[in-house]
């Protein structure tokens, strides 16, 4: 039946939409809103922080992955409800700016709409609720950068802290040290400074997973790590000083001439084209031998002819190699990525150190080690399961965003729920310098902080109210005064290395207040109905 909008004074129904149309207005609509994200928030938060819980999650085709990472979790959900769905966006954009502080958004977003909506039930209209958020959030940003503290790339020990922070609680925790090296040390390989500015190109670090190591057996490559064999078994395994050639074209006959159709009449013609493929291939592995080059690369295929004769002329060769692999090669070792074959030559090549294959675990790979800009690294990261690798993979993730966030910003707070409780004291300083109903909004936006700290208490097994109360009163003096989360006391987590950039508690504030608002502001839901089959002429 289509809905009935209105009634007309001759009493006949006026229907705007269309059938099947569900609409809810009102209350209503912001009740089932707020529901449905505190459902997401409800869900992720046992996992925050060192002592939080993982999820095994199981996809349609029963693979299994189990995490504790915030936006993994919501991604391989596939969430419907599209008020759950928006605050799962906030999760997946703190992914994409900073890459950890996913299950802190969200949590923060989730407690947001949670006090917003006691003020609703209060009357408090959602416009006064929206700019007393907004007055909090500009207060709680400004106040974070007083507390925050100057990192450089100098800090090392303070960076290393910083991947640390990134993976406790994490299946890497076991090994976070060995991993925090790691992980400083492949930003260091890459950093780019341009006056006074620097810029962490994250894509130069690859890391490559591989199962049959102990967590801590992972390591770091200066140079670029293939998961490949070589195109032909007699080539060399190993090569010093390697002249590198870099194509992304095949080494195919058939992809070397015109696409022309050839009719063979005589065998003798036939004998003919084979020579003519040898004498082509024999050119081009000449044109690649004379320009003194010793390894290719190549992102298609390479014919196994072509291989032979690579193979002969003493040049090791892999097929198949991905785009952004090449890339990362021309970055180490300033090879230009060759599509024509006329193109090779002296100029067009790279180098490095060494090029050598490996056994690692249970792949063989090629790694191009030691090279000239080594702008380029790899880090391998290894554990005894699958399931394993992929979390140390997640985690390490966490770690290089984190320091990337810190360097580029150049600043970090307290974590362990010092920074929040600072938040929260900070903010209600200034909500009772206002007036009025915003006053109950701003102090709304200050308590939404304690969720944090408390979140963290209780996953810990300790008793909420109880720390709470004691990090309030600590944060009176003591800006860095955190949750000891084995103890239930407090401790200074600066000086307990419990430290994260700036980055990740200000996207975290801003994306959730940006969520928490918009949220508020709706008061219609109007979801179309089915769309008319395909083929089905629309009916008006
Ligand atoms: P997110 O997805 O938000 O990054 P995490 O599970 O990584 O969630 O937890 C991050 C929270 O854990 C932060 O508030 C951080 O300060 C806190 N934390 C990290 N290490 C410790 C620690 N050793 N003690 C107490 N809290 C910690
Ligand atoms: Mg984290």
């Amino acid at each position: 039946m289509a809905l009935v909008c209105a009634t007309a004074m001759n009493n006949q129904p006026i229907v705007i939409l269309p059938d099947g149309t569900q609409r809810t207005s009102g209350r209503n609509a912001q009740r089932n809103n707020i529901l449905a994200a505190k459902l997401v928030a409800e869900t992720v938060r046992t996992t925050l922080g060192p002592k939080g819980m993982d999820k095994m999650l199981v996809d349609s085709l029963g693979n299994v992955t189990v995490t504790n990472d915030g936006v993994t979790i919501l991604e391989e959900m596939h969430i419907e409800h599209p008020a759950a769905k928006m605050v799962v966006a906030v999760a997946r954009t703190q992914e994409t700016e900073v890459g950890d502080g996913t299950t802190t958004a969200v949590i923060l977003a989730g407690e947001l709409l949670t006090n917003g909506e006691k003020l609703l039930d209060q009357k408090i209209h959602p416009t006064v609720i929206v700019r007393g958020y907004r007055l909090a959030a500009q207060a709680a940003l400004a106040h974070l950068e007083k507390i925050s503290t100057p990192v450089s790339l100098k800090d090392r020990k303070i960076l290393e802290r910083i991947a640390g922070t990134a993976m406790t609680g994490k299946g890497a925790e076991a090994a976070k040290e060995t991993l925090a090296t790691l992980a400083v040390d492949a930003i260091a390989a890459v950093v780019e400074q341009h006056e006074g500015k620097i810029n962490i190109p994250t894509h130069s670090i690859k890391i490559e997973k591989s199962t049959g190591a102990p967590i801590d057996g992972s390591e770091l490559v200066l140079g670029i790590a293939l998961d490949k064999e070589p195109a032909h078994a007699s080539m060399p395994r190993s090569l010093q000083k390697a002249n590198i050639l870099l194509l992304d074209t095949s080494l195919e006959v058939k992809d070397m001439q015109a696409d022309a159709k050839v009719q063979i009449t005589d065998p003798k013609q036939m004998q003919a084209f084979f020579d003519m493929e040898e004498q082509f291939l024999r050119k081009v592995t000449s044109q690649i031998t004379a320009a003194g080059i010793t390894f290719v690369a190549c992102q298609k295929g390479i014919d196994d002819l072509a291989a032979y004769y690579l193979a002969k002329a003493g040049v090791l060769a892999v097929r198949r190699v991905k785009k952004s692999d090449m890339e990362r090669l021309s970055k180490a070792t300033g090879a230009t990525i060759v599509s024509d074959l006329q193109d090779i030559g002296a100029r067009v090549v790279g180098h490095a150190g060494a090029v050598h294959e490996r056994v690692v675990g249970e792949n063989t790979m090629i790694l191009v080690e030691a090279c000239t800009n080594a702008k380029a690294v790899t880090i391998l990261v290894r554990g005894g399961t699958e399931h394993v690798v992929e979390e140390v993979y997640r985690a390490m993730t966490d770690a290089i965003g984190d320091l990337k966030a810190t360097l580029e910003s150049g600043r970090a707070v307290a974590g362990a729920g010092a920074c929040e409780a600072a938040l929260a004291r900070a903010v209600r300083t200034y909500a009772s310098t206002l007036g009025g109903r915003e006053r109950l909004a701003v102090q709304a936006f200050a308590d939404s902080f304690d969720v944090i700290p408390r979140t963290l208490a209780e996953n810990a097994g300790l008793d909420p109210i109880d720390v709470l109360t004691e990090l309030t009163a600590a944060h009176q003096k003591d800006h860095t005064a955190g949750v000891n989360v084995d103890t239930g006391k407090l401790l200074n987590a600066w000086e307990q290395g419990i430290i994260e950039p700036i980055k990740i508690k200000t996207q975290a504030i801003q994306a959730a207040t940006e969520v928490a608002v918009m949220m508020l502001r709706i008061d219609d839901v109007i979801a179309s109905g089915e769309p008319p089959a395909r083929g089905e002429p629309e009916t008006d």
